[in-house]
């Protein structure tokens, strides 16, 4: 592909609102055009690598036996509704809905749950038809709170989502097993570094899960690994085993100390300089809200660690939890914030605490009165320690769960999510099938997302440099770029239409830099910039079929004959499956 028939146009400098190197870099190439927030244009190269990300996923499915279909993205709330889905999606913010002009509610499909739960319950009567295996590549819509990042959290993005329905939980757990090999074949095959890991099951629901790390700084994950047991979860979900508290000294009697001012940890600790911090319990207050009510819930949790707002959400089986705001907090403390306790909480208020706080004795905590605490407190004698479970988030250093390791905390990009959905939507929906003994049954289900566009961010977010991206060659936007010094130099003409000629016609796709009014140095940082991972330079050693090739990221940079570079290439790119 010549590139004067091509609309290139490169920025000199970032964009002002990109917070990470992928966005920049690609609005700079000219690969994404934002529209407004959370809404871009997917330009032609960028479109090139998306579909690249799109067949290397294509075949790793056909292969173990998926079909594709596509199903609409306008879903009607009725099916939501069956589901029981409608109310926590709209009260998220999350969903994209509005009425057609006969006033039917629909709604942008997030996710397609309950549309292939339709679909496939109209098809299946028998065992004799199971297992199913489908999936699509479809735009999925989500009213994200902070869309960011350009591709990588976008409130319009590409999703690869695949289900598959089984007869019995065992063999769900085979179909999800193979899905998760799927998975590692894809993201290898995309050139991406990545850490399966435990998650959370958020509002998609289920028993099992488990998301796809790319393993990156810039990540809006945390992830808590421990490289000697292999132990790896989002820390959402990660458990540990955390350090004993400090113990107390004499159990004297619980008393009040005045604490003007001191709300947080720190201050109180300036206060007491002799208590340590395990011995300071906080009581931290939130909103939860259900289908029909709302609930004021206070958390005791060690002054070391902090809450885990997923695991308490789980816990309560709420739609969703909030920090309280001033107001809640007064009136259920009857103090000003920062002053929460245990102790004479105002009623209907639900107590809870974290595992941290077990055997702490002789505890600060606060009085539920403006700058007040009550010191020498003990579970047992001055009240009874409060219905108790883990809430608590892991922390670097802590033990893992078998205490046989340490953790570690990373950070990654979440680029595939797999779930072992169980029954809860072929239940709730009434898709079953006729086992062998004609006894009705629900269907066991799985589904497996894929951030599409999100790994192509993910990819550059790994591999980039000062001066731009460095494509992996499987997903790349070309294979070669072919960088012509001199445009209109015959020997040079002749030989890159040679070279570009034979490339294409093996398959290998090239980008050919024939501009004839840009100077050598303006070609080589748009190259840089865009990424190509292979390149050839047609220069002056044209006449004696001699280039120079070598890779984006400089690496082995040498002058060749062109049949040795031809075939280098060929090489290079039926290693990486695409040519
Ligand atoms: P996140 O926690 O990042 O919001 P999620 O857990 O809500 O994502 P899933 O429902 O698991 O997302 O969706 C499957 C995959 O789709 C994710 O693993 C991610 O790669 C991708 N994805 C989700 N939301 C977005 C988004 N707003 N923009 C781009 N990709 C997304
Ligand atoms: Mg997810």
């Amino acid at each position: 592909m010549r590139l004067t028939e091509q609309l290139f146009v490169t920025l000199r400098e970032d964009p002002a609102d990109a917070e990470v190197r992928s966005h920049a870099l690609m609005v700079r190439a000219g690969f994404l055009q934002k529209l407004s927030a959370g809404i871009y244009i997917y330009g032609p190269m960028l479109w090139r690598v998306l579909r690249r990300v799109e067949q290397i996923v294509r075949e790793e499915h056909d292969r173990v036996g998926y079909q594709e279909l596509l199903m609409p993205a306008l879903q009607p709330r009725e099916l939501w509704e069956e589901s029981g889905r409608w109310d926590r999606y709209v009260q998220d913010g999350i969903l994209f809905h509005f009425a057609d002009r006969k006033g039917s509610e629909v709604c942008l499909g997030p996710t397609h749950e309950e549309v292939i739960t339709t679909y496939v319950k109209r098809m299946i009567q028998s065992y004799k038809q199971l297992p199913v295996m489908l999936y699509q590549i479809q735009t999925k819509f989500r009213d994200e709170i902070r869309p960011r990042f350009g591709l990588m959290r976008g409130k319009e993005f590409i999703m690869k989502d695949a289900y598959s329905f089984d007869v019995s939980a065992d063999d769900m757990k085979a179909s999800y097993e193979k899905m998760h090999k799927v998975y590692c074949n894809v993201f290898t095959r995309c050139g991406l570094r990545f850490t399966p890991v435990e998650a959370d099951s958020g509002a998609i629901g289920g028993a099992g899960s488990e998301e796809f790390m790319v393993d990156a700084e810039t990540g809006e994950d945390a992830i808590a690994v421990c490289h000697k047991t292999g132990y790896a979860a989002n820390i959402e979900k990660a458990v540990s085993q955390i350090p004993a508290p400090d113990a107390a000294g004499d159990a004297v009697e619980m008393h009040k100390e005045p604490t003007p001012g001191a709300k947080s940890c720190e201050e109180l600790l300036a206060l007491f300089p002799n208590l340590p911090k395990t011995r300071l319990l906080k009581t931290v207050l939130y909103s939860a809200t259900y289908e029909e009510r709302e609930e004021t819930v206070a958390v005791m949790c060690r002054g070391d660690r902090e809450v885990n707002e997923i695991k308490l959400l789980n816990h309560l089986q709420a739609h969703s939890l909030e920090l309280a705001d001033e107001e809640t907090v007064r009136s259920a403390t009857g103090a000003e914030l920062g002053f929460a306790g245990p102790l004479n909480l105002a009623d209907g208020v639900r107590l809870l605490a974290d595992q941290s706080v077990s055997g702490v004795e002789g505890f600060l905590c606060g009085a539920n009165e403006t700058d007040a605490h009550y010191l020498d407190v003990w579970f047992g004698r001055d009240l009874e320690q409060p219905e108790t479970a883990d809430f608590g988030v892991v922390q670097e250093g802590d033990q893992t769960g078998d205490g046989k390791g340490v953790i570690k905390i990373t950070r990654g990009i979440e680029v595939g999510h797999i779930f072992q959905l169980g029954t809860k939507y072929s239940e709730a929906m009434d898709a079953t099938f006729a086992d062998k003994s004609q006894k009705v049954k629900p269907l066991w289900m799985g589904c497996y997302g894929i951030g599409v566009s999100r790994v192509a961010a993910a990819a550059i977010e790994q591999n980039h440099d000062e001066n731009g991206m460095i494509w992996p060659l499987s997903i790349a936007p070309y294979a070669v770029h072919l960088v012509q010094m001199k445009a209109g130099q015959e020997e040079q003409d002749v030989l890159s239409q040679e070279i570009h000629d034979t490339l294409q016609a093996q398959g290998v796709d090239v980008l050919w830099d024939d501009r004839p009014k840009v100077g050598p140095g303006a070609k080589f940082k748009d190259a840089d910039l865009v990424g190509i991972p292979l390149r050839v330079v047609v220069g002056r050693d044209a006449g004696d079929r001699r280039v120079e090739f070598g890779c984006r990221d400089g690496e082995g940079r040498e002058t060749l004959g062109v049949e040795d570079v031809l075939s280098q290439i060929l090489h290079a790119c039926q290693e990486a499956g695409r040519a």
